[in-house]
């Protein structure tokens, strides 16, 4: 079969590889899309240490069960009701459920997940675990491209989930990329009132005008100001950091009113040092806050929430790649021109 081999930083090659082979419990996935992620762009532009080449990138797949043999796992867990010919998509890790984080409820940081390898390639072997937890089929009528953002939704509700929001709060949105405009259809439908979005590039202000946010370009005027100015003063009730640079953590810090909250949503690059003031967070009692990935429950919401069509996701894939062309479609999501980018496996229309 065909996969989309990494090999370091600017190198990913189509090659063939073999298919891979099942064991008791497991699943064969023909994958249909999957969907670019940021965390692929960033280890194709500069490596990152949790993906050690030669590997196969990508975590969003929707495809086809294939094949699907019979094992403790699946059967056990009464979960087997997803067999060969559903269309579904594919969590890339679950948790274990068993070891402490997992039972304090903070299943995203389980150390013992179970998991998919790469899925830029045509077909993807889905473990036990996988097969029992993370496994949803796609909605009758759901586009399986829109499928494909079941995951970057899971891990925006994750955030959500961890940040104090309440029904008529005001939000910022640092950063309106796929991800920073996914979380203002989120923040949306959690009932915020006014949403604010700092982003220097002008396209993605204007998709977020269009999607009802009041827009500031961070180069053009100071964010805390004009954040202060559209509150009467107060400031926001939340940030959600949705790029990883030291500026907009300190712009969403001044923008903020004593006792909101602060949610770094959007990894830094090692060893990233930023100034915070402490009596920021002891005198303000602003809460400094991060999210990282999700929890199975976070995946069912989201595929969910996608299926109410209360999220306007029309217009955030703005292209779409055929395996042989992903070095186009990584370079596409680096260069910011595109907004969510979607390799297509095979011949699907
Ligand atoms: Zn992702
Ligand atoms: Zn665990």
């Amino acid at each position: 079969m065909k996969a989309a081999v990494y090999y370091g930083p600017r190198d990913v090659r189509v090659e063939e590889v073999s298919e891979p082979n099942l064991e008791p419990g497991e699943a064969l996935l023909k994958v249909m899309f999957c969907g670019v992620c940021g965390t692929d762009i960033k280890t194709y532009l500069r490596g990152h240490p949790m993906f050690e080449p030669p590997c196969i990138l990508g975590h969003e797949p929707v495809g086809e069960i294939v094949e699907a043999r019979p094992g403790q796992d699946a059967v056990a867990r009464g979960r087997a009701s997803v067999g060969v010919g559903d269309m579904v998509a594919v969590a890339p890790y679950v948790p274990c459920d068993n070891c402490r984080l997992c039972l304090k409820g903070r299943q995203e940081m389980c150390a013992s997940k179970a998991g998919i390898a790469g899925a830029f390639c045509e077909y993807i072997r889905i473990p036990g675990e996988v097969v029992a937890k993370g496994v949803l089929e796609v909605p009758e009528g759901m586009s399986p491209r829109v499928a494909c953002l079941a995951e970057p939704v899971a891990c925006c509700l994750n955030a959500v989930e961890a940040t104090p929001l309440d029904p008529g709060d005001c939000v910022l949105i640092t950063g309106a990329g796929p991800m920073g405009l996914l979380m203002l259809e989120l923040c949306k439908a959690r009932g915020a009132g006014e949403i604010l979005v700092s982003e220097p590039s002008k396209t993605r202000r204007m998709e977020a005008a269009r999607r009802g946010a009041r827009i500031i370009d961070p180069r053009a005027e100071d964010v805390g100001d004009r954040v202060k100015a559209e509150t009467g003063g107060d400031g926001a009730d939340a940030a959600f950091v949705c790029v990883g640079a030291a500026d907009a953590l300190e712009s969403a810090m001044a923008s903020v009113r004593p006792g909101g909250s602060v949610n770094l949503f959007g990894g830094f690059p090692g060893g990233s040092r930023v100034m915070v003031d402490p009596n920021a967070i002891h005198y303000s009692e602003i809460a400094l806050l991060g999210s990282f990935g999700f929890a199975p429950r976070h995946f069912h919401m989201g595929m969910r929430l996608l299926a109410s069509g209360r999220l306007d996701v029309a217009g955030l894939v703005t292209r779409e790649f055929a395996l042989d062309d992903v070095c186009l479609a990584l370079d596409a999501g680096a260069s910011g021109e595109a907004l969510k980018v979607l390799l297509r496996m095979g011949e699907n229309e």
